[in-house]
């Protein structure tokens, strides 16, 4: 098949089997360059296909030569439409892993459910015996509860309806937004869904089963952002699940202090994934962080970040963190000559300028990088097969 990118709203909905791979590659190749970072062993990702979860993946594989078990909710192809992409980097990610005689395993299904984090333990304790790292790094929409109860996330704000610009990226033009303020059902359901309750779930489980290594550690990922996002982030429904998720890192360091757990929160730079893509106001401000970070010579991508976070920041004896569970990656983005300079532009951003002041070009180039496509070194021309398998799960 001759794969073309189709994308409807916030996402595409096909993917390039060689582009993700080349995608993949690609961030490999980044981390081998840089010098070495050890200090994990069995590394357990939830939520490892796609962004910061894939790349923390390629780091502690490729980086601290770690084996790893990943966790993911991807659509394998039916042989007439594409796989998604987080299912081609996962093949990838194995076929590259096995190159090098590294150990990877990857369960595809619903992380929130008991049958998975069952799976996983069996895996572990049949592979392994014990996890010593714990990435957490979903970004879910939904999440069906014990009950059969299905509940949803929402990104909206809280409080009072806020009205800002927002870009519309299909159109390329700059259009006011106004956002409504979510109900505390849906502040509730989304705690539910991205706060801190399923990752304690899955370190419990994983307590109970005694797969859980003497000083293991885990993680999960948020974003603060600036002032001028907070209205949707920060003090929005997502943000609710956020705090939720940094209360449960403090109590479950509290709670496992006897098997010495250490859990922490990493905060992450804005960058175009999946999931941020459709939170309203927040891709304006990444377009324009974009620009003046490339300028400054500081722009990251998914893989920069979590080579930094890993190698500076959580593998550092002592871990380099607030003086709490925090580990900051989104340093450079909230530098003052860096915001100074956003919010500058965001006053003075229209239709009419918005070239000048945001990267909106290289946001959808690293749209469609997120699907495979626009690589160089691949031949979009070409006929592939769109039925690739993961190895582990072939098995
Ligand atoms: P992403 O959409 O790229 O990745 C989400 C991952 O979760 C994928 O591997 C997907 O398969 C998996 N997943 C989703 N639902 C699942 C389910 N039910 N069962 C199993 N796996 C499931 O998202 P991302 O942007 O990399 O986000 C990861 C984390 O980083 C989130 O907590 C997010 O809030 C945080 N974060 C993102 C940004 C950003 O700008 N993108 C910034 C800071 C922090």
């Amino acid at each position: 098949m001759i794969v073309e990118p189709k994308v409807r709203g916030f996402i595409c909905t096909t993917a390039h089997a060689a582009g993700c791979r080349e995608n993949v590659r690609q961030q490999i190749e980044y981390v081998k360059a840089q010098p070495k970072c050890g200090g994990c062993k069995n590394v357990l990702v939830i939520g490892a296909s796609t962004g910061y979860g894939l790349a923390s993946r390629i780091t502690a594989a490729f980086s601290a030569g770690a084996k790893t078990i990943g966790i993911m909710f991807e659509k394998p192809s039916n042989g007439k439409k594409t796989a998604s992409a987080g299912w081609y980097n996962t093949a990838a990610f194995e076929e590259f892993a096995a190159d090098e005689g590294l150990y990877a395993k990857s369960i595809n299904g619903d992380a929130f459910s008991q049958a998975v984090k069952e799976e996983t333990i069996e895996l572990i304790r049949k592979d392994w015996g014990s996890v010593d790292m714990v990435v957490y790094s979903l970004a879910a929409p939904r999440r069906t509860l014990p009950d059969g109860e299905t509940v949803s996330s929402v990104l909206k704000t809280t409080k009072e309806a806020y009205t800002n610009k927002t870009i519309d990226l299909a159109n390329r033009t700059v259009v006011p937004v106004t956002i409504e303020p979510a109900t505390q059902e849906e502040i509730d359901h989304t705690v539910k869904v991205m706060g801190g309750e399923d990752w304690k779930d899955w370190i419990c489980a994983l307590s109970k089963a005694g797969v859980l290594a003497e000083n293991a550690v885990t993680m999960a990922y948020t974003y603060i952002g600036p002032e001028l996002t907070h209205p949707m982030y920060y003090h929005g429904s997502i943000g609710a699940a956020k705090d939720h998720l940094y209360r449960t890192a403090k109590e479950m360091t509290k709670e496992f202090a006897e098997c010495g757990l250490k859990a922490y929160v990493s905060v992450n730079k804005a960058l175009v994934t999946q999931a941020s893509s459709a939170i309203p106001v927040v891709p304006l401000y990444t377009a324009i962080l974009y620009k003046i970070m490339k300028q400054m010579g500081l722009q990251e991508g998914c893989i920069e970040q979590m080579y930094r976070l890993f190698a500076q920041k959580l593998l550092k004896e002592p871990p380099v963190t607030d003086g709490e569970c925090m580990l900051r990656v989104d340093d450079w983005e909230l530098r003052s000559d860096v915001q100074e300079k956003v919010s500058e532009a965001w006053e003075k951003i229209t239709t009419e300028n918005l070239d000048e002041l945001a990267d909106v070009d290289g946001y959808w180039e690293e749209f469609y990088r997120m699907f495979g496509f626009g690589l160089p070194n691949v031949d979009y021309s070409a006929d592939i097969d769109v039925d690739v398998p993961i190895a582990s799960i072939a098995e």
